[in-house]
Formats: structure tokens, sequence, C-alpha cells
């Protein structure tokens, strides 16, 4: 499954509609984005997220904080973009600062402008299969498997993480009532024991632990559908970066044995963007 070809029509379907609603004279979709601090990585995500808001037609605001912001400050800031009616979308780029309570941080941004999804209402709402803000990277992998047509509904998945960003969400979409989810889920974590034997039954595995290259071959079934989430960073001198980006599955072994996989960079990773962008206007369109 090449994201590069997933997400490039995303964004055009996104561009299309945005274009629309445009030339119908209705308000341009927003995003405004907080930075706080330096980090390499979320420097990264957030600048590719405002690119392609401009490339899309949205438009953005970015906030930056350094890294010793009080958290008081961010709340302020985060209610007067709530109360900022040109404003639709509010994402805060984690980790934050361990002084920062992240929770009081996404409990800050108002539901309707959730557009990172990770309000407890928009959970909520998603558990109950209502009209919800999804968080961008589950979504872009349900957005991935309805691009390539990959049949899902009574199928076996496996998800392994649980995590409130990647895991627990794609754990409820793969098994919530959608043409691209019916299937029976398993949820493995650091403490699950038998994994190999749940991996081996799965028609869908979805790796989001954090450890690169750790499914292998001989932990799944021929023909098996494998999504790897995995980010991993790892040290690598001949790359010009000085890092190499790795994902949770040893795509050697596990590529020939499966049906479709999503490569590590080019795969899941550039689908959030796009997931992401759906969900700005869709804020904008409900708002
Ligand atoms: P996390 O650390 O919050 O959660 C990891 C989960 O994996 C936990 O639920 C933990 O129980 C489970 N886990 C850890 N070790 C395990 C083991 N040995 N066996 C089974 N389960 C185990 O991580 P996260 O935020 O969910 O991210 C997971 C990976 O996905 C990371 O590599 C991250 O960089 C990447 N990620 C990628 C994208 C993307 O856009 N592609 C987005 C978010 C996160």
């Amino acid at each position: 499954m090449d994201g590069k070809v997933a997400s490039a029509a995303i964004k055009e379907k996104v561009k299309q509609l945005v274009d629309e609603r445009k030339a119908r004279g209705l308000k341009t979709p927003h995003l405004a984005a907080i930075l706080v601090g330096s980090d390499g990585a979320s420097e990264t995500y957030v600048a590719s997220k405002v690119k392609t808001c401009g490339e899309l037609g949205f438009n953005s605001t970015l906030i930056r904080f350094d890294s010793d912001i009080d958290e008081a400050t961010l709340l302020q800031q985060i209610e007067k973009l709530n109360q900022d009616e040109d404003v639709d979308g509010i994402l805060v780029q984690l980790p934050l600062p361990k002084h920062v309570s992240e929770e009081k941080v996404i409990e800050t941004i108002s539901p309707a402008k959730d557009v990172d999804g990770f309000h407890p209402v928009s959970v909520g709402r998603l558990v109950q299969g209502l009209d919800s803000f999804i968080p961008a990277t589950p979504y872009g992998i349900m957005l991935m498997l309805e691009y390539f047509q990959i049949p899902t509904v009574g199928k076996h998945a496996v998800v392994i993480g649980r995590s409130n960003i990647v895991g627990r969400p794609m754990s409820i979409l793969l098994s919530s009532q959608l043409p691209y989810g019916n299937c029976t889920v398993t949820v493995c974590h650091s403490k699950t024991k038998n994994l190999k034997e749940l991996t081996l039954q799965a028609d869908i595995i979805v790796a989001a632990l954090g450890r690169p290259g750790f499914l292998t071959g001989d932990m799944m079934k021929e023909g098996a559908v494998v999504i790897d989430v995995g980010i991993t960073r790892v040290p690598d001198a001949t790359k010009k970066k000085g890092f190499a980006i790795k994902g949770d599955v040893d795509f050697d072994s596990v590529a020939p044995k499966s049906s479709w996989i999503t490569p590590v960079p080019g795969g899941v990773g550039l689908m959030t963007i796009g997931a992401l962008m759906m969900n700005t206007l869709a804020a904008c369109e409900r708002r």
C-alpha cells in the first residue's frame, strides 16, 4: 500500500472540496497549530501540517512557545483559539514538556475544534459510533484500507499497541460497523503473553508499538495484511541526517508472506496529514 499514491488522492479530494467551498463564497477552513519547544520530530510534523494547509487552500496559524512556558499561559492561548470565530481546528503538537499536563491541554480544546480527536468527547463519540473527529493516524489507516479496497468485514484483526493516539482508536474503528471495519479485533499490549499465537491467527495485523522490526515473518500467516505504524529514528551514519526511520515490521521477512503491506517510510505516516485535513474541513463544515 503506497502511502504516496493514497495520500495524494485524499489531498486532491480535500483540495477540490475546499475550492468548491470558496467558489460558493463559504468560509476557508482554518487550522491553528501550537508547538511548544523545538523537538526535531515535532518541528518536522508541524511544518509539514502547515505546508499542507497552504497546498490545499486552508488558512493556518502556527503559534510557538518556548519549552519553559507555564501551563496556565498555554491553556489561555487554547481558550483564545476556542473563542476565535475564524479558527475551525486546533491542534497542540504532542509530546509536551513534562511540567505541562497533556490531559489538561487536550480537555481545554473545544470538542467542536478537536481535529486531533483526542478529547474525551471525541473518543466517547467514536466508541458509540457517532459522527466524530477520528485521530489522524488510525483515520489515515482506514482511508488507506478504503483506497486499496482491502476487505475487512468478518476478518480477524490483531492490533499491537493500545495507546490513545493509535492502538486504542484503531481497535475501535476496525471493530465498528463501517464499510472498512466490522472486524473481530484482538488488542495486544506490553502485558500480552501469547502474542505470536495471536498474530499467527490474524488476517490483518496493525503494528503500533514503537519497536523497530518487532513483527517478523514467522509471526504471521501467509496472505495476511500488514500495517506498519511504527516510526523510530535509528542511528545510521550512512544517512545525511544521521538516522534512518524504521517501522515496527521486519519488512524483508514479512513482505513476501503478506498480501498487502505498508512500507516505512512511505506508508501510514503520509496518510496522517491527509486525515487531519479531512478533520479540519469537517470541523469547518460543521461550524
Ligand atoms: P506508545 O508508546 O504510546 O504505545 C505503545 C504501545 O505498544 C503500548 O500500548 C504498549 O502496551 C504496546 N507495546 C509496547 N511493547 C510491546 C510489546 N513488546 N508487545 C506488545 N505490545 C507492546 O506509542 P504510540 O504513540 O502508540 O506509537 C507507536 C508507534 O507508532 C511509535 O513508533 C510511533 O512513533 C508511531 N507513530 C506513528 C504515527 C504515524 O503517523 N505513522 C503516528 C503516531 C505514532
